[in-house]
């Protein structure tokens, strides 16, 4: 049912953004509320007397001829034109009936209700315009009000039917204004929960990647900087990165790389057991974890896990022999505390200590993990989890691996 009613307000908002069909519908709306409010009235007249009062009742017509109006134009895309046809329309319709039969009738109330309805009927309007507007109808308002007393009007009605006719038309202006405003009031509410709804969700996607749904580097420099700036000491960093990945590309694809990567993401989230730790993607296919009160011992153990686990994952990489599996290289760095020489620095630091900790790791050979004391600095500590060399690339599987000049990349 009220589907079908809807519809009536429809013509002239297809193919707009909601805010304007908002807008459209509001002056459909009310051109169609302006001639059904008009029908009690129009049934008094016709049926009380109607030969005394047809002068109003003729005017009514029009006026109502006129509320309709605004549908047709809003169909054709005259929008502004239809919302002042619809305020002229109003302000005289007002004037008029307040001249035929009184301002005892209250018909001019329906003034304030214009006023209230005001804002919403332009795009934005500007504030000299709307308050030109605001007074007009307010000094309309003062005119039907002093001047149509019921001694000086053409048609006045008799009591009782004056005050029924006055209750109308408070409740009318009351329940239009009302209606109204509880309408925007509610596109307020939801517009409001839309845009928190949305943010969240934008803040969401901005601070993961999108690959592995982990947290990015957004999130890790974030991270990083609260960690350090809250002193939760003893604080470490583990930096990891697969090893040869660029071959593992040219030899299976960048698609099933792009598996390998979110293999590798799920199984190091398998590794962190505390909520506070946090496995970010640091980018391509490094990765990093903030270890908030994590001390260097620790912090190494879940290093050399996380180290086991990825190549117990058994991920083949055959581009580096038969048998070879993807491997990653892990840099571990702590700070256990705070002295004034570190003070100056920030969360940036611990991050440089864990990358040259990780590059060191690839120096040694890739597969292992190497430990390196942020502050105090202390000698660099590696383990080779895996300390057999790897097997043998074999040239003939994988033409990818040699450059030009014949030499591996490895
Ligand atoms: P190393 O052991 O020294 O780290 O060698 P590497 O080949 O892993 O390192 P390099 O920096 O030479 O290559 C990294 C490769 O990672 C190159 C790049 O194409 C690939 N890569 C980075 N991001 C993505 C990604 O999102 N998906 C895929 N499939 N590959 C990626
Ligand atoms: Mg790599
Ligand atoms: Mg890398």
């Amino acid at each position: 049912m009220f589907e079908t009613i809807k519809k009536l307000w429809l013509p002239g908002t297809a193919g707009n953004p909601h805010g304007v069909c908002r807008r459209i519908a509001l002056c459909n709306q009310l051109g169609l509320f302006g001639t059904v409010a008009t029908v009690p009235y129009q049934l008094f007249y016709y049926l009380y007397d109607f030969a005394a009062y047809r002068g109003v009742f003729f005017a009514n017509l029009m006026f109502m001829a006129v509320y309709l109006s605004v549908l047709p134009l809003n169909h054709k895309k005259w929008y502004n034109t239809a919302s002042t046809v619809l305020l002229v329309n109003g302000c005289c319709h007002l004037f008029i009936v307040t001249c035929f039969i009184g301002t005892d009738a209250g018909v001019n109330l329906f003034y304030f209700s214009l006023a209230a309805i005001l804002a919403f009927l332009y795009k934005r309007p500007g504030i000299p315009v709307y308050t030109a507007i605001m007074a007009s109808l307010g000094v309309l308002y003062l005119i039907t009000r002093f001047l149509f007393t019921s001694d000086a009007v053409i048609t006045p009605l008799p009591s009782p039917w004056i005050d029924v006719m006055y209750g109308f038309s408070v409740g009318g202006a009351l329940t239009l204004s009302g209606i109204v405003l509880y309408i925007f009031r509610q596109q307020i509410d939801h517009a409001e929960g839309e845009l928190t709804r949305s943010n969240r969700y934008l803040k969401t996607l901005s601070n993961t990647d999108p690959l592995t749904g982990l947290a990015n580097r957004r999130m890790l420099d974030a991270a990083l900087e609260r960690e350090w700036s809250r002193r939760s000491l003893p604080l470490s960093l583990i930096m990891f990165d697969v090893d040869h990945f660029k071959h593992f590309n040219d030899r299976y694809g960048h698609a099933e790389g792009d598996c390998c990567l979110q293999q590798v993401a799920a199984a190091a989230q398998g590794v962190i057991t505390r909520s506070s730790d946090l496995l970010v993607r640091y980018g391509g296919e490094e990765f990093a974890i903030v270890l908030p009160g994590t001390d260097a011992s620790d912090a190494r153990q879940l290093a050399r896990r996380l180290c086991t686990t990825i190549e117990g994952l058994k991920l083949s990489h055959e581009a580096l022999g038969k048998g070879a599996c993807v491997t990653i290289s892990v840099g571990v760095s702590s700070i256990r505390y705070m002295t004034p020489d570190i003070h100056g620095r920030d969360g940036t630091h611990l991050l440089k200590c864990a990358d040259e900790a990780m590059y060191q790791a690839k120096l040694k050979g890739r597969n292992q993990v190497v430990y390196l004391a942020c502050y105090p600095r202390q000698r660099e500590d590696s383990e080779h989890v895996v300390p057999a060399p790897l097997p043998a690339p074999d040239p003939a599987q994988d033409r990818s691996m040699l450059r030009n000049d014949g030499s591996k990349d490895l």
